[in-house]
């Protein structure tokens, strides 16, 4: 098999930034039922406080999907959780904010599934010495609990959260952070996500922004910030940066 030629919007790319949800983690599949056993617990049984709840977050109860600009998509704590303390008759303080944070954790990982391609992924970049970093706008326990849980822990070389210390997406601070761990410039680190946030930080840091549209909808969410390249899979990830997939 003759060498596979890297996408040129990716030349100088040394190291990869992955966002989690949507990216690693089968966003649907883990987050849909999550949410729906969290929103459970904190209406405690009351079917229109769940329904409120729901709708405050643009999380489908019929279905278990989310609507497009579902905070719960890419967003974090604080961007769906004060609607719940209110509607809930409770401040949105430190206390209510790690409750759902430790709720989240805890349902999240009862329904966590990965995408297949991920382990060989991260095995490929490894075996080229691609250093490897995570960017969620989830909380930082509950990402590296789901790293762990998957078993990929090991392949990463940073990982941060919204509450790490370097603010969340869409600004760059974790893009920056990852470049300084790793001895880089941010103009040869990839983020690699599913959202608008992951590209504008991307930008914002002046790293490359990549799209991963392994669903329509991020398809048509990725559009309109013109990804410096977009891939369906992590396959077609490795292909633009010339590596095989092959181990
Ligand atoms: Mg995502």
């Amino acid at each position: 098999m003759g060498a596979v030629k890297r996408h040129p919007a990716l030349a100088d790319v040394a190291a990869v930034l992955f966002d989690k949800d949507g990216t690693l983690l089968d966003f649907q599949a883990t987050w849909g039922p999550a949410t729906r056993d969290v929103l459970h617990a904190l209406s405690d049984g009351d079917s229109v406080v769940f329904r409120d709840l729901s709708a405050s977050c643009g999380f489908l109860p019929e279905s278990g999907g989310f609507l497009p600009d579902s905070p719960i998509i890419g967003g974090y704590t604080d961007d769906f959780a004060p609607a719940w303390a209110f509607r809930l008759g409770q401040s949105y303080d430190q206390a209510f904010k790690s409750q759902v944070d430790s709720m989240f954790r805890d349902a999240s990982l009862r329904h966590l599934t990965g995408y297949d391609d991920v382990v060989p992924a991260l095995e490929s970049l490894r075996a080229h010495g691609i250093p490897i970093g995570l960017a969620t706008n989830d909380a930082a326990a509950t990402a590296q609990a789901h790293l762990k849980k998957l078993e990929i822990d090991g392949f990463f070389a940073f990982v941060a959260g919204y509450d790490s210390g370097y603010g969340g997406k869409p600004g760059g601070g974790m893009v920056e952070a990852f470049a300084k761990a790793i001895d880089l410039p941010a103009s040869a680190i990839t983020l690699v996500g599913d959202s608008p946030h992951d590209m504008d930080a991307a930008r914002a840091a002046g790293a490359v922004p990549a799209g991963i549209a392994r669903t329509e909808m991020a398809a048509q969410v990725l559009a309109d910030r013109r990804p410096a390249i977009t891939v369906t899979d992590l396959s077609g990830l490795l292909a633009a940066l010339g590596l095989s997939s092959a181990i």
